[in-house]
């Protein structure tokens, strides 16, 4: 006898995150009126140049909710429509600080269109007309930020890599033992990768400057305590901590992330996520928080361009 097909054969009712992407070009400058231009250029740098400069933005939006009976959390022509309407249509081709209200300067409540101030409004805007759970917005491919709707709490990430060779290989075992746990990646002279590394902060929006932490001092820090002292070396034996660690990537990633904490917590943001990728096919990721992007599906890293 053929069983008749149920509703809850067809996912009727069941809950489903789904994710939509959508870009837009726009240009904006960090320039507070409040400010001289040479205090403006001191602490904005090349970014506070007039007439200001532009990005090609990539926003992913992700959305939450029970499947109709067609099969669908929402219809997307719909969803499109309301990105369309709410966001890019407003933002596509135009100059941010002259956009919405919220970036208005003469007033006092308005604040700079970076990133991150940028995936909050967005938000705001979007969340009357759609079921979001999370808001991804990339300004370029090593820059990009996310707003989960925690009030003024974002997440701000830097992608940057360093080339590096390594082995894997524990001194107390013989070269067969090793190349039995670690294969050909125990070959005694090493090998080496092209890391990427992505480094995700949390921390609170400024309410005047829309950042969640000074840019430059976070790329300086990352740069001074990473990028320098572990690029073209040979990780085992030029970097003092993996002469007796054996430098996997879970290993290099944790120890980052030990490097990182406290300098991160010096400029006012919390250390959230590394993610170091060794290579296209595998790559290590260290929560030191709360994991709060545990939260954030798979779909958004599959659909952005990385
Ligand atoms: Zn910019
Ligand atoms: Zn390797």
């Amino acid at each position: 006898m053929t069983a008749t097909p149920s509703k809850a054969w067809h996912g009727q009712g069941r809950t489903c995150l789904i994710s939509r992407r959508a870009c837009f070009s726009a240009s904006h400058r960090y320039s507070l009126p409040e400010l001289s231009s040479s205090e403006n250029s001191s602490r904005f740098g090349e970014c506070s140049l007039s007439p200001g400069h532009g990005h090609n933005y990539e926003l992913i939006i992700t959305m939450a909710g029970k499947l109709d009976q067609d099969g669908m959390v929402l219809n997307l022509s719909e969803v499109k429509h309301a990105i369309k309407a709410y966001v890019t249509n407003q933002l596509n081709f135009r100059y941010l600080n002259e956009t919405w209200p919220e970036f208005d300067l003469s007033k006092p409540e308005g604040c700079l269109p970076t990133t991150e101030a940028l995936t909050r409004i967005i938000w705001r805007r979007l969340k009357p007309h759609l079921p979001i759970v999370s808001l991804r917005l990339f300004e370029h491919s090593n820059l990009w930020s996310d707003y989960l709707g925690n009030s003024m709490d974002a997440f701000l990430t830097i992608r940057t890599h360093f080339a590096a060779a390594h082995r894997l290989a524990r001194p107390e075992l013989s070269q067969k033992e090793n190349e039995e746990i670690y294969g050909k990646c125990a070959r005694p002279h090493g090998h080496g990768h092209n890391y990427l590394i992505d480094v995700t902060v949390r921390g609170s929006i400024d309410k005047r400057t829309g950042m969640i932490c000074d840019l430059t001092s976070l790329q300086k820090i990352i740069d001074d305590l990473i990028i320098e002292p572990f690029d073209h070396t040979f990780l085992n034996k030029d970097i003092a901590f993996f002469e007796t660690c054996v430098p996997t990537a879970e290993n290099i990633a944790l120890h980052i992330t030990d490097l990182l904490n406290s300098p991160l917590k010096s400029i006012g943001v919390n250390l959230h996520k590394v993610r170091l990728q060794e290579s296209p096919n595998n790559a290590a990721e260290v929560y030191a928080e709360v994991p709060q992007l545990e939260t954030m599906p798979k779909a958004i890293e599959a659909i952005a361009t990385h």
